[in-house]
């Protein structure tokens, strides 16, 4: 066995039922990529454009995408329709985007809020009242072509595991009180956090999603 195909087998193994994993393969080559597919695997995600246009003709067609990067609203029209879901929508502008892209090519994107909790590392994503504030206003009922999923987060870039226990809670917490705000959102059932380094803390605090890139492919080259 390939040590990817056992990382993914020995990650796999611990991931409680109900959480899915998606293996993060930005930076590495579509020979790797293989390797994890054959081990089983094959949702994947990638976090640039360009890479991932790139692969997308080179891997099997059951291979599943999500885009897990910050996305520039001039790459959306490339996107919609090749990738099961964008994880990343971080603002209102690029989610009207994705919703007027989507319904001129005639397909749903499905979509992940991005949720900011963390400290200064990521500047992306909405504040948590901000978010909730979308749901409130029933925002959401303007889109055509546009599925929204769930919620994704990242913890803060820290040894200090209590604070990223916190900043996972907090996430979760969003997550939570948007279904309070808005029961009869239908498919709200996404809960993406939990990276290489931090995701059993991510599924203690009820991460359904993990996404996770060194630990299956060891680190990357940029
Ligand atoms: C790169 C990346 C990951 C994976 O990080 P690892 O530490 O390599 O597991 C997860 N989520 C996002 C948004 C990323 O950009």
């Amino acid at each position: 066995m390939t040590p990817i195909a056992q990382h993914i087998q020995e990650i796999r193994a611990s991931l409680p039922a109900g959480v899915r994993m998606v293996a993060v393969s930005k930076f590495h080559p579509v020979e790797e990529l293989m390797e994890a597919y054959e081990a089983g695997q094959r949702l994947f995600g990638e976090s640039r454009q360009q890479e991932l246009l790139a692969k997308i003709p080179q891997m099997p067609a059951d291979t599943q995408w999500h885009f897990i990067g910050h996305l520039q609203t001039n790459k959306v029209r490339s996107l919609v329709g090749k990738v099961a879901m964008i994880e990343s929508v971080d603002t209102e502008r690029l989610l009207d985007l994705i919703d007027k892209e989507s319904e001129r090519a005639g397909v749903t994107t499905r979509v992940l809020m991005q949720v900011h909790v963390a400290r200064e590392e990521t500047k992306f994503g909405f504040y948590p009242e901000e978010l909730e504030a979308y749901f409130s206003d029933r925002r959401f009922e303007q889109l055509r072509a546009t599925h929204i999923c769930g919620v994704m987060g990242m913890a803060s870039n820290t040894d200090d595991m209590e604070r990223v226990a916190r900043d996972f809670r907090d996430i979760a917490a969003c997550y939570q009180r948007i279904k309070e705000i808005a029961p009869d959102l239908r498919g709200f059932d996404v809960l993406s956090m939990g990276m290489s380094h931090d995701y059993p803390l991510a599924i203690e605090a009820g991460s359904n999603l993990v996404r996770i890139g060194t630990a299956i492919f060891g680190p990357r080259e940029y």
